[in-house]
């Protein structure tokens, strides 16, 4: 395992070298990172975290391409965590906003905290706004709200996310890029 920055989905290690602690999942044996960090590794427990880095406000500008993950949906704007600059390939952790187009119900139905997205930046004057307008942007990284384990999709129904373990499934806006896809 290296001591590297690691982006969500990169593998990080084994279930039989480290216990996967904050900011990883784990999924057939094996340990990914769902943040982006630092490993911070704890030998005695043999445990291991992903600690976001922190940095000073980047620089983000309109059209850049980013990673972020949704923290609250509020009435009209789902309040994000823009952790990395995809265009500028540089760490982030600053507030970003995306315009809920219908209601609140509606957009709760499609996406909810702690999925992780890719959007481009609308704006960057005052509030970072992003959207997910576009093939590659929408949902990357989604867990099942009922049972926590991720969700897949695959390529001929990739308007919907599903758990394969209970059977949960949710139309979204699901990114091309989405991480766990599977042949169904
Ligand atoms: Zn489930």
């Amino acid at each position: 395992m290296d001591k590297k920055l690691y982006l969500p989905g990169d593998y990080v290690t084994t279930i039989e070298e480290f216990f996967a602690g904050l900011g990883l999942f784990e999924e057939n044996g094996k340990i990914y990172s769902c943040t982006s960090g630092l490993p911070k590794i704890d030998l005695k427990e043999r445990r291991i975290d992903i600690e976001p880095v922190k940095k000073p406000k980047s620089f983000v500008k309109k059209g850049d391409i980013v990673i972020a993950q949704v923290k609250d949906i509020g009435r009209n704007v789902v309040e994000l965590t823009l952790l990395y600059n995809e265009t500028e390939k540089v760490e982030a952790n600053i507030a970003a906003f995306m315009l809920i187009k219908r209601s609140k119900e509606v957009a709760l139905r499609s996406i909810k905290p702690t999925d992780i997205v890719r959007a481009y930046v609308l704006d960057s004057e005052g509030k970072i706004m992003l959207s997910m307008r576009g093939k590659g942007f929408g949902i990357l990284y989604a867990l099942c709200p009922f049972c926590m384990n991720p969700l897949y999709f695959n390529e001929k129904e990739f308007r919907t996310l599903k758990c394969l373990n209970c059977g949960f499934k949710v139309n979204t806006k699901v990114s091309s890029f989405y991480l766990n896809k599977y042949k169904g």
